[in-house]
């Protein structure tokens, strides 16, 4: 799997970070950031779980 944040759609709510740290931060910006992209030593639920509690659907699987 992979996933995108869409960076005109993210309000900077922080949820996807709270929940997966491992592959989304908040940058400088305030915005959420894609940090990792090999999943191998990430519990991919957790990724799917944060996409999920994203508010405005910024988070998208590629
Ligand atoms: S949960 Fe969605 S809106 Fe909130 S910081 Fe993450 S990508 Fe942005």
């Amino acid at each position: 799997m992979k996933v995108v944040v869409n960076r005109d759609n993210c309000i900077g709510c922080g949820a996807c970070e709270a929940i997966c740290p491992e592959v989304f931060q908040l940058d400088d910006d305030g915005l959420s950031s894609v940090v990792c992209e090999d999943f191998s030593k990430v519990n991919e639920n957790t990724v799917e779980e944060a996409l999920e509690s994203c508010p405005t659907s910024a988070i998208e699987k590629k």
